[in-house]
């Protein structure tokens, strides 16, 4: 009865009902509007799995929000108690958002100390590479007058709001017209499948150091004649900003000594790195908390950003996401006199989600199981594919992994068709739900809550391994035509 009225009334709608609603009433490129393409109607998320409202339970493989599980019962603890006690933050301290703040410093190396709170990993993107201007304005009145560039990778994905969107060419060079690509260079994607510099066919299973080593300098010098071309050109470069693991772009990792190059021409051009972990922060790659530690073993001796920003797994699914920098970094806004405010970030039922989220994440040892869980399923895959043309490369680490599915394993010909396929009848008939991604939308990007189990990995192989040789065969004739 303390229910209200309204969440009464949202619950007893008919699904015809909603779906009127839905269509009448929200855009079609709203993310909740996804039933464009025949979204499920979910009711309930309960660890690595979602139950729709006939009860029918779904196994998410990729789903990278609910980092600690679906609907946690200390996380949702947490939410409920503060709630209750106090929902606002507009300018006050709260105890949630500054012992967040001191736990998110502590995952991070040291001169990265300082949080900013904000609500979604495109705001935390947006507020980085305004951090980097400002930092650089505040360094001279000479470097007031100059164009303030960034350098980002193609296919690259780090948001939504207008800023972010120059540096996101993930699909294509989109809305050029809308935004100001004059300040922002795409260079390649350090794809060692795919891409420029990619490696020969038969070196892709057995990876010779030599030769990754070799594009890992290919690409880099990308970066370092992106520097050259704008400091000669009497510009400057603000930051480059990059993901430790790309995940939009189909999982790829840059490869070792990549960003140490990359970042090494950056700031001798004077240029800060952000390290954008909204999708691999909070140990998903299983060796090392962050992604950005990952290239270099795991060692984050190696590599520091100057920012980093985190998003998605923060709040295990509440709206919570942050900026986090170094004292002089952030200080550039105070020299500027620059006021930062947001009305939502740091709220302190995020925060507390975001506590829960990382009590959890340890108590439960997480990240550890990813990589237990990772290299399994990275196993099995591999077994998959020595029986199975249609499995390209395999790539990833811990429970963040890349299925690249091609026609052909030597002209690499992706199988577009054949991965929209695959998924849906994963969907329809086996009840698992996955995500395709990659400039081709033919990589089945593995990504999901971090209490995946061996049991669940092993569920997703066999369904995967029967869409392959059943399903696939049987319809392939209607996928021909
Ligand atoms: N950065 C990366 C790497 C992302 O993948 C995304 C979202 N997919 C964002 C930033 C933007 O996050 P949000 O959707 O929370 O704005």
């Amino acid at each position: 009865d303390s229910f209200p009225v309204s969440l009464k009334e949202a619950d007893a709608q008919t699904q015809e009902q909603v779906e009127r609603n839905r269509s009448s009433h929200v855009s079609k490129s709203c993310s909740v509007s996804y039933a464009n393409s025949g979204a499920l109607q979910m009711q309930r998320g309960e660890g690595s799995r979602l139950f729709d409202i006939n009860g029918i339970g779904y196994l998410d493989t990729r789903n990278n929000v609910a980092h600690v599980g679906h609907s946690h019962p200390k996380v949702a603890q947490a939410v409920a108690f503060q709630v209750q006690l106090l929902n606002t933050n507009t300018r006050y301290l709260h105890p949630n958002s500054s012992l967040l703040a001191k736990k998110l410093a502590d995952l991070l190396p040291s001169p990265l100390e300082v949080v900013f709170f904000v609500n979604s990993g495109s705001e935390a993107n947006d507020l980085a590479l305004r951090l980097a201007r400002a930092y650089k304005c505040s360094q001279s009145a000479d470097e007031r007058l100059k164009k303030q560039h960034v350098i980002s990778v193609d296919h690259a994905y780090h948001g939504h709001t207008l800023a972010v969107l120059d540096v996101s060419p993930y699909k294509h060079h989109q809305g050029d017209e809308m935004t100001c690509p004059g300040h922002v260079k795409i260079v390649s994607c350090p794809d060692l499948y795919r891409g420029e510099h990619s490696l020969p066919i038969n070196a892709n299973n057995d990876t010779d150091d030599a030769l990754v080593e070799d594009a890992a300098s290919k690409y880099a010098a990308h970066v370092e004649a992106a520097c050259d071309e704008i400091t000669s050109s009497g510009n400057s470069v603000s930051a480059f900003i990059i993901e430790g693991g790309m995940s939009v772009a189909g999982v790829i990792l840059p490869p070792k000594s990549y960003l140490k190059t990359c970042i090494e021409a950056v700031h001798t051009s004077g240029g800060l790195y952000i390290a954008d972990e909204v999708q691999t922060g909070f140990g998903r790659l299983g060796k090392c908390m962050w992604a950005f530690q990952h290239s270099m073993g795991g060692n984050d001796s190696d590599i520091c950003p100057d920012i980093v920003t985190v998003g998605k797994p923060f709040g295990n699914g509440m709206p919570l996401a942050a900026v986090i920098t170094t004292r002089q970094i952030a200080s550039s806004f105070e020299s500027l006199g620059v006021e930062y405010f947001n009305t939502f970030g740091g709220n302190p039922v995020c925060c507390a989600a975001g506590l829960a989220m990382l009590d959890v994440l340890s108590s439960e040892g997480l990240q550890n199981n990813a990589l237990t869980v990772g290299s399994y399923l990275q196993q099995r895959f591999c077994q998959l594919q020595s029986r199975q043309e249609l499995i390209g490369d395999i790539r990833g680490c811990g429970l963040f992994l890349g299925i690249e599915l091609v026609k052909d394993k030597i002209t690499k010909e992706p199988a577009t068709v054949e991965t929209s396929f695959i998924c849906s009848i994963l969907k329809e008939k086996y009840h698992v739900l996955t995500s395709v991604d990659g400039f081709h939308e033919n990589v089945i990007v593995i990504k999901p809550p971090m209490c995946f189990s061996k049991a669940d990995a092993e569920e997703f192989v066999s369904c995967f391994e029967k869409v392959l040789v059943e399903d696939l065969p049987a319809a392939s004739e209607r996928l021909a035509q």
